[in-house]
């Protein structure tokens, strides 16, 4: 017999055995347990909660009555070697893309995928040009190469899509390849920037190993359609895909194509558009700014003047005037980095390395924007192209382009959040974390109105929960644009597969279906696993 059983104990009580065994013997007492019987508790999950002015330290079992743990569930997937017969396309190497590779070893398929980034070495050589020189490689940066938008990030594997596949196993291949181990039982687990890229190095050498093959520095241009014989029309419902081109001269063929290239890609959205605009559909997404605080100020609220050896975390969210406003992707202990896909744009993010302790905490505070919000123009110049959906991304570009003309290169623009809330220029701007640079800017006067007023009560709101959170060293970086795409491919809901183009297989979060490095990774195995039954039946 087993029993799931929570306790809670001080932070100075973690380390101090005798107290957690006897708040289990105490617990499970309480469930009519007898003391006589042999127990086994096994350590499940560990959580902090700071409300309410004192910090609660939360530790989760699975207690075994009479029983031997039977180690269910902590088991790696068995790969195979791929013999060849079968090969899987796949574009990205981002989570919902390598963990797809891995998905189809488990049955032997070939994974060969193809990346327009740069290998991890040579990308940190882009991002610290970037980030030193202003430099971009609109093809190898923060959010295009290996290991995709991921690498260089947090690394928070925390997903509230837990339903939507097996987290603890995405969970024990990044421990596999070094993550560690506490990420299988911390309640918010995250890796951080210093430790994914040999991780991900990690991780293509087994698929190479297998027989998996990997393109870097190699775009997909095109897809590879053969024409409906019904049809022969390449915009009518039914073409399929038979490949990829990757230039005018070069191809690449396989028996399916899965297309994991994130959110970024705007090319590729556009070129879905041209083939079959039906498969596409506008989506609610989010865009806004990033808040950046001293760590020591944000750990001081969050943990009531306490001292902890970890930096706190926060989560905020407001309804204003309809629509969600919130805090999204929270680096503690973090950087602000320009994620610009693009020279003419300015777009940052945030990261932490593992031990989250740089001197500033970092959150986007986005507004959710629906497609109705997105302006007219934006909808008239999407449907003169052909695409109606494609309004939000026309729109998303138009703003990192915005922000670029009221930055300088890749100096981002940036306010007090007080002189935001107050409608001023800053006069001065507080040291941050975000390399590149900032400009002065007045965000309160260019941000589109329905941004920045939702802003602007979003923050009084906040300060009322966070009391501190504004505050004069508090300061606003834009522009925050990708937090989720504006548009979604769309998929069949049994088969997975693209719908209006067949072979194609839409995966993780560039598709729709996912956000983040957990559940992108899911949705790559999912994809594998539609595409695996269907090859080897
Ligand atoms: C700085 C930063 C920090 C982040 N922090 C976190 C975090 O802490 N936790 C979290 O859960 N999420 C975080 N995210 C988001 C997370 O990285 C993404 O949700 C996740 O990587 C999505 O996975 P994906 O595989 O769907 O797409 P991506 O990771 O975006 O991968 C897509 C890949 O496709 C490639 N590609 C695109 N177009 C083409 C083409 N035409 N041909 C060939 N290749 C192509 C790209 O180069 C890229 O490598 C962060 C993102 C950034 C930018």
């Amino acid at each position: 017999m087993t029993t799931d059983l929570s306790i809670t104990i001080k932070p100075s009580e973690e380390k101090n055995e005798q107290i957690i065994s006897s708040k289990i013997q105490e617990s499970l007492k309480s469930k009519g347990i007898s003391s006589k019987e042999k127990i086994t508790p096994v350590f499940l999950k560990k959580s902090i909660d700071a409300r309410h002015g004192q910090i609660k330290v939360i530790l989760k079992y699975k207690v075994y009555i009479n029983e031997t743990p039977n180690g269910d569930g902590e088991s790696l997937p068995v790969w195979k070697e791929a013999s060849g017969e079968k090969k899987v396309l796949i574009i990205g190497s981002g989570p919902a893309g390598l963990y797809a590779a891995f998905r189809l070893l488990e049955d032997g398929i070939k994974p060969v995928i193809v990346e327009r980034g740069s290998c991890t070495t040579d990308r940190k050589n882009d991002i610290k040009s970037l980030e030193n020189d202003g430099k971009l490689n609109s093809n190898s940066n923060y959010c295009f190469g290996e290991g995709g938008a991921g690498t260089f990030s947090d690394g928070k594997l925390y997903t509230r899509s837990n339903k939507r596949g097996d987290i603890g196993k995405i969970y024990r291949i990044f421990v596999e390849f070094g993550a560690p181990h506490n990420i299988l039982t911390d309640a918010h687990p995250h890796i951080g920037t210093d430790r994914l890229p040999e991780i991900i190095s990690g991780m293509r050498e087994k698929i190479i190993s297998l027989g998996g093959e990997f393109y870097f520095d190699t775009i997909c241009t095109d897809l590879l359609i053969e024409k409906n014989p019904e049809t022969s029309k390449l915009k009518a419902k039914g073409v399929k895909v038979k490949g990829l081109k990757t230039g005018k001269e070069s191809s690449i063929e396989a028996d399916a194509v899965i297309l994991a290239t994130g959110h970024s890609a705007s090319d590729i959205y556009k070129m879905l558009a041209k083939i079959s605009p039906q498969t596409l559909e506008a989506k609610t997404f989010a865009v806004g700014v990033r808040v950046e605080h001293p760590r020591e100020l944000i750990d001081a609220i969050q943990f009531h003047g306490k001292s902890m050896p970890q930096a706190a975390e926060y989560r905020l969210t407001a309804q204003e005037d309809e629509r969600g406003v919130y805090s999204f992707c929270m680096c503690p202990g973090g950087y602000v980095v320009p994620c610009a896909t693009s020279e003419n744009q300015i777009v940052i993010n945030g990261m932490s390395a593992s031990g989250r302790n740089s001197r500033w905490s970092n959150a986007a505070i986005v507004v959710e924007t629906r497609p109705e919000d997105i302006p007219q123009e934006y909808a008239d110049k999407a449907k003169e192209d052909g695409c109606e959906a494609l309004a939000g991304l026309y729109w998303r570009t138009w703003l990192e382009e915005k922000t670029l003309q009221h930055g300088n290169g890749q100096f981002a623009p940036a306010q007090r959040l007080v002189d935001f809330l107050a409608h001023k220029k800053s006069d001065s701007l507080p040291e941050s974390s975000y390399k590149p640079g900032l400009v002065s800017s007045r965000l309160d006067e260019w941000l589109p109105k329905q941004v920045s007023d939702r802003l602007q009560k979003g923050f009084a709101d906040f300060d009322k929960n966070m009391h501190g959170f504004v505050c004069k060293e508090a300061l606003l970086i834009a522009s925050e644009t990708r937090t989720s795409t504006p548009v979604r491919i769309r998929r069949n809901k049994e088969t997975l597969e693209c719908e209006g183009i067949d072979g194609l297989f839409p995966a993780g979060e560039g598709s729709g279906y996912s956000g983040g490095i957990g559940s992108s990774a899911m949705d790559g195995e999912k994809v594998a696993s539609s595409i695996s039954a269907r090859l080897l039946k």
